[in-house]
């Protein structure tokens, strides 16, 4: 055998699972196809959920602090909401990744870089896994090879559903980058059944487009600038990188482990279909898959059916609820928009929801018990014309 583990991909749920592994002293090698760092379309938002499965602190790559999100409709500013001490920290992935798999590398485990990953196989007592540099063999393989998964497709898991979002590098004035401020910006209005984003950087702005439905995906070049042409401060931004990526839209009900081979992250597509949060479930599975891998290695007799279970508890409960929510909300988006800003209660309720102060599951177990609050104060907002929360 060439290692006890082997990890494909070196994202945030690969490096995850092999720092914990490594720590525990298992032999772990990562494959990984590109050379880090390398750049990923991502908005780099990282949420208290995801921090919480950082067993180190991130302030070397975070960029900025964002103190509060702006709920905006097509361009026009619906509400401003501040959460002190942040609401999210900002990363660039290349340099969130590549600080990820130093940490994983300390702890022990090897990475290939490089290396791509062609064809994994599984045998009675071990995984063989082809790549562009020879074959391996290992007694477990962890599939983090994000959300086209190529473990998934050589062990025929089913296809699971994806959306689509497009994301553009936009680099500003100095003005411009104090316009955004550390304020995340979510408009509702920019595409139908998704958002666009507006997150800021050390020096530009992420700007991204997301459809959140399986399907023939709409122009999204178009959106993405017609979005844009509504905010001021991005007009005569250059837009320095222009990549779209498919995300998960999680939810289902699914195995996520054969006999020697489980999938984590994106390539498990746990991913929340509502606004394509990804890093924090990476993360979380990444643990979920190292205690079940140390349960197996410990004991050979135990299985990793351990891991789908205990996976469908936790996060994948949250991503069914996620995926509820998104239902509802994008089939009806200017109500809930309308709901939201009216109502103080339903915006603490939410922030809470997306700081990990409360799950998804919570939030929408306690909505019919704020319920009359909410409506209460939707009406007092209107009855002042729309002006008051
Ligand atoms: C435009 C966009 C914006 C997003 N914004 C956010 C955000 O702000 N916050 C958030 O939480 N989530 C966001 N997400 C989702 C988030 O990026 C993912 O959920 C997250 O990256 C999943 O991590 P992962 O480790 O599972 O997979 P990945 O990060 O995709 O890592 C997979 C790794 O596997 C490697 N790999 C792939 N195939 C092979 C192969 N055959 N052989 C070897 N290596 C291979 C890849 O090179 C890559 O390094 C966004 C996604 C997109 C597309």
């Amino acid at each position: 055998m060439d290692a006890e583990v082997i990890v494909v991909g070196a994202g945030p749920a690969g490096a995850m699972c092999a720092y914990l592994l490594a720590c525990a002293g298992v032999k772990v090698i990562i494959l990984e196809k590109a050379i880090l760092p390398r750049y990923k379309p991502c908005g780099g938002g990282l949420t208290p959920r995801a921090l919480k499965f950082l067993p180190f602190d991130p302030t070397p790559v975070v960029e900025v602090r964002a103190v509060g999100g702006q709920l905006t409709w097509e361009g026009r500013l619906l509400l401003q909401h501040r959460r002190e001490p942040y609401v999210a920290l900002l990363v660039m992935r290349d340099q969130f990744d590549a600080w990820l798999i130093g940490q994983a590398q300390k702890a022990g485990a090897r990475l290939w870089s490089g290396t791509r990953v062609l064809q994994v196989e599984e045998s009675a007592d071990s995984v063989q896994v082809e790549t562009s540099s020879g074959v391996l063999r290992a007694a477990y393989l962890v599939g983090a090879d994000g959300v086209n998964s190529v473990v998934a497709r050589s062990l025929r898991w089913p296809r699971r559903p994806t959306g689509v979002a497009l994301e553009a590098e936009v680099r500003v004035s100095a003005e411009g980058l104090e316009h955004q401020g550390a304020y995340l910006t979510f408009d509702f209005g920019a595409v139908p059944y998704g958002y666009g984003w507006i997150f800021p950087k050390a020096h530009h702005l992420s700007v991204g487009v997301f459809y959140a439905r399986e399907g023939r995906v709409p122009d999204l070049r178009m959106l993405l600038a017609q979005f844009m042409s509504r905010y001021p401060h991005l007009v005569a931004g250059k837009l320095e990188r222009v990549q779209g990526h498919h995300i998960p839209l999680g939810g289902a009900h699914q195995p996520l482990h054969t006999q020697r081979t489980l999938l984590v992250g994106d390539a498990a597509n746990l991913a929340d279909a509502f606004l394509g949060e990804g890093i924090s479930y990476a993360l979380w599975s990444a643990h979920l898959a190292a205690e079940a891998l140390l349960g197996c290695l410990a004991n050979p007799q135990a299985s990793l059916a351990t891991y789908t279970r205990a996976v469908q508890v936790t996060l994948g409960r949250e991503l069914r609820y996620a995926a509820r929510l998104a239902r509802w909300v994008y089939a009806h988006p200017k109500p809930a928009a309308t709901l939201l800003v009216g109502s103080a209660w339903l915006q603490t309720l939410w922030v809470d929801t997306l700081t990990a102060q409360r799950s998804f599951t919570g939030f929408l177990h306690a909505l019919p018990f704020y319920l009359p609050a909410i409506l209460a104060q939707g009406l007092v907002w209107k009855s002042h014309g729309g002006t008051r929360g």
